[in-house]
């Protein structure tokens, strides 16, 4: 079990230097300093099993949250479908092709790469960290984890998504689709996902692994 090894990991106090033995803490618990009660850490030790759950509904969702429809406006007697993908292409097609991008790279690209990459993370951890190649391949994930995070920005999207169709709904019928909920349920596994990912801790796990 690669958890147990983090709890050799010493750390020291901001204020008074003690050094604490760091050890895994349950979700919403702060480890306190024993001489001095400064706060030394909250974060929770992001869970190998609970992330690859994680990564699964993910990526359950991933699929229908881009293609299936996110709205449909009936509009003087017709009815329009429009996924997130068709959005994207809809406004690079009008020639707004950075507003266009960005979508795609906030939306589409990001959150797939993002899901993936940690996906691929946690596969190596649990089943790899012994053999060099992987070993390799999960340090290059780590490097680049920081800028596909800032990437995804999926709350973005939603909030701009929905403040357009308040918008429509002015002058047509708007329905959401199943899309929607998909999108949503896409955002929230991500946002956990995201809390419970711990950059500093996958290194830990690379580095004691020898
Ligand atoms: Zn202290």
């Amino acid at each position: 079990m690669p958890e147990n090894k983090v709890e050799n990991t010493i750390i020291l106090c901001r204020s008074c230097d003690l050094a604490v033995r760091k050890r895994a803490l349950p979700s919403g618990v702060r480890a306190l300093c024993p001489r001095c009660s400064t706060a030394l850490y909250d974060t929770p030790y992001c869970s190998i099993n609970g992330m690859l759950a994680l990564c699964i509904s993910a990526l359950v969702f991933y699929f229908p949250a881009n293609f299936l429809p996110l709205l449909e406006i009936h509009f003087l007697g017709s009815i329009r479908t429009t996924t997130v993908f068709q959005g994207a292409f809809a406004v690079l097609e009008q020639g707004y092709w950075v507003v266009g991008l960005a979508v795609l790279a906030a939306a589409v690209i990001g959150p797939g790469l993002l899901i993936l990459s940690i996906l691929a993370q946690i596969l190596i951890v649990k089943w790899g960290l012994s053999v060099p190649f992987w070993r390799h391949c999960l340090q290059q994930l780590l490097k680049q984890q920081a800028w596909l995070s800032q990437l995804t920005m999926l709350e973005i999207y939603v909030i701009s998504f929905l403040v357009s169709s308040f918008q429509l709904s002015d002058f047509s019928d708007i329905h959401f689709g199943m899309g929607t909920f998909c999108f949503t349920m896409l955002f929230l596994v991500t946002l956990f996902l995201q809390r419970e990912y711990d950059i500093d801790h996958m290194w830990t796990l690379l580095d004691e692994h020898h």
